[in-house]
Order: structure tokens, then C-alpha cells, then sequence
């Protein structure tokens, strides 16, 4: 799983940070969260392609939407076929609606808005799927984590083949399902001899614009990775407060409660623009003591999350 930060700055761009826009792949499925002005133009830059058809909004401030009109607009200009949907919060339907047909017409392709609420699982896939969860911002706004499923346990090739003799072939892929397998000797081997126990898959959150949150702690238990808002340093903590964002102190305790192995701090104001390392040294004191890493995001960034076992 491929996570491209393509906006990392708050509230406005600058000449180093677009507005909010996180891509991730995910073998071979792409999904968009946030999409602030200029998003299609850093999907071209970063190379993540164009093949989107899930758009995930955390709240419909500028800053995380303004970019949908210019991606629909272009994906129109080439003659895109393929619906997109957006998922948006409930309530925001109108405004999504009114970037969608800014000029007039909506796109030629069909473009689906989808309301959720926070706990609804929002996209269903055969080995992961995308849940809403509640944020607390100054309007409708929920914040979204990427679940994957448990995967099959290791098959021990070298027992099966050496130790119990089940020959190359179907068997062994039988017994990675899950099913007993009879050899010609009539023995029955069953999986758990050669199968060893499921092991967990990866969590990615990203919360969009929020003050720290339990429903986001209880999210992020052992995530493999959270992209938290850290739009202030503790200079401004009060402004935080009164703007419904995190600093970046408070977003590494909501990391550190659940435990998440990483933390990408994003959504930086431009007062830190000229400096993002006080956001970083912040947070990195409040994990300092814990198997748990942070890093300021910035735009263009990738990181390839590992599984929880690797
Ligand atoms: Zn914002
Ligand atoms: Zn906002």
C-alpha cells in the first residue's frame, strides 16, 4: 500500500505545500482523500495516475475541496466513461453537488455523491474496506481509515513437502484455503499442520481537519499508519482550540494512546512554513519513549506501508 501526500498545508497553499489531497494505492485500487486546489496538477507531478473512482471528502471547507472542479473538468475533456463516486458527510450533498456543476452542466460521466456518517463503512472490497469515523471540526466533517482484512498464514512449504510428504501441486493450495487434503496413503492432512495463524493487515487514518478525538484514538489502535491534522505548534495552542484543529503535540498523544506506529503530521499552517521542524520536535517528545514514530509530511512524499509483521 502506497500512500502519496499530495497537499500537506492548511488552509492556503504555498509555494512548497498544495491544499489537502492524500492519494493512496492500494494493489492496484486508487483512492483520493480530500482533493484542495491544484490536486489533479500534483497528481501528475507525483505520478499517481488518473484512474480514480472513489473520492473520499473529510468537510467541505476550500481547503479540501476546491480541487473538484478541475479534476472533473479534465477527466469530462478526455472523455472519461467510468463513474466516480464522492463520499462526502452527511449534509454536505448540496454543496458537493454545486462544485460538481460549478459551470453549469454536470460532467458527461456519471458522478455519484455519497453521504456517510461517522461508523458507516463507507467502501466494501474483498480484502479491506474504508470506514467513516467521527472527527470534531467546526462543521460536518468525519475523518476515514483504511481497514484491510486478516491475510492467510504462512504455508510451510518445507513441512508439507519433506515432513508429511503431501505432494507439489492443488494440495497445497487447498491447504492455504483452509480445506483438509487426503493423500494417497490415505493419511488426511488438515491446514493447521501446515498453515500457520492469520496474520493481521494494515490500518491507514486519516482524520482531514479535527481536534483530537477518542473515536479517533479508538480507530487508530495499532494503525500502521495515521495522518493526523498538526496545523499548530504548541505556540498556538488556544488557536487550535478555537479553530477545531490539533497541534502537533496533541495529535502524537492521540498516536500515542493508540498506539499507532506512525504518524504523518499534515495540514501545517504557513506560519510554520518557513520552519515545519518545531511540528516534528513537538511531536517527537510526547513519543519519545514509545515504539512509535513521527514525521511532518510534505508534499510529494511517499511512504510504502509495511504490514504489521514485516
Ligand atoms: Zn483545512
Ligand atoms: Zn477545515
Amino acid at each position: 500500500m502506497r500512500v502519496t501526500f499530495l497537499g500537506t498545508s492548511g488552509a492556503v497553499p504555498t509555494t512548497q505545500r498544495n491544499p489537502s489531497a492524500v492519494f493512496v494505492n492500494r494493489e492496484g485500487d486508487d483512492m483520493l482523500f480530500d482533493c484542495g486546489e491544484g490536486t489533479q496538477r500534483q497528481m501528475m507531478h507525483y505520478g499517481t495516475g488518473f484512474s480514480l473512482e472513489h473520492i473520499f471528502i473529510t468537510h467541505t471547507h476550500g481547503d479540501h475541496v476546491l480541487g473538484l472542479p478541475g479534476l472533473l473538468e479534465t477527466w469530462d475533456f478526455n472523455d472519461r466513461e467510468q463513474p466516480v463516486t464522492i463520499h462526502a458527510p452527511i449534509g454536505t450533498r448540496s454543496q458537493i453537488k454545486r462544485l460538481v456543476e460549478v459551470l453549469g452542466d454536470p460532467p458527461a460521466y456519471p458522478v455519484c455523491i455519497d453521504q456517510v456518517s461517522a461508523g458507516d463503512v463507507v467502501l466494501e472490497r474483498s480484502a479491506y474496506e474504508v470506514r467513516a469515523v467521527a472527527t470534531d471540526h467546526r462543521c460536518a466533517a468525519v475523518g476515514y481509515t483504511i481497514v484491510e482484512d486478516d491475510r492467510k498464514g504462512r504455508f510451510d512449504r518445507e513441512k508439507a513437502e519433506e515432513e508429511l510428504g503431501v505432494p507439489p501441486g492443488p494440495a497445497y493450495s487447498r491447504l492455504h484455503e483452509g480445506q483438509p487434503v487426503e493423500l494417497d496413503d490415505g493419511r488426511v492432512i488438515e491446514p493447521e499442520q501446515v498453515v500457520g495463524p492469520a496474520r493481521p493487515g494494515r490500518t491507514v487514518v486519516y482524520t482531514g481537519d479535527t481536534r483530537p478525538t477518542d473515536a479517533v484514538i479508538s480507530a487508530s489502535e495499532d494503525a500502521d499508519l495515521l495522518i493526523h491534522d498538526a496545523t499548530f505548534a504548541e505556540d498556538r495552542a488556544e488557536r487550535a482550540q478555537a479553530t477545531g484543529h490539533s497541534t502537533a503535540r496533541e495529535a502524537a498523544t492521540v498516536a500515542r494512546e493508540a498506539g499507532a506506529k506512525q504518524l504523518a503530521l499534515t495540514h501545517l499552517s504557513t506560519r510554520y512554513a518557513g520552519n515545519p521542524a518545531i511540528i516534528g520536535e513537538e511531536a517527537s517528545d510526547v513519543l519519545a519513549d514509545v515504539p512509535s514514530a513521527a514525521f511532518v509530511a510534505r508534499d510529494g512524499q511517499e511512504i510504502q506501508v509495511p504490514y504489521p509483521d514485516e
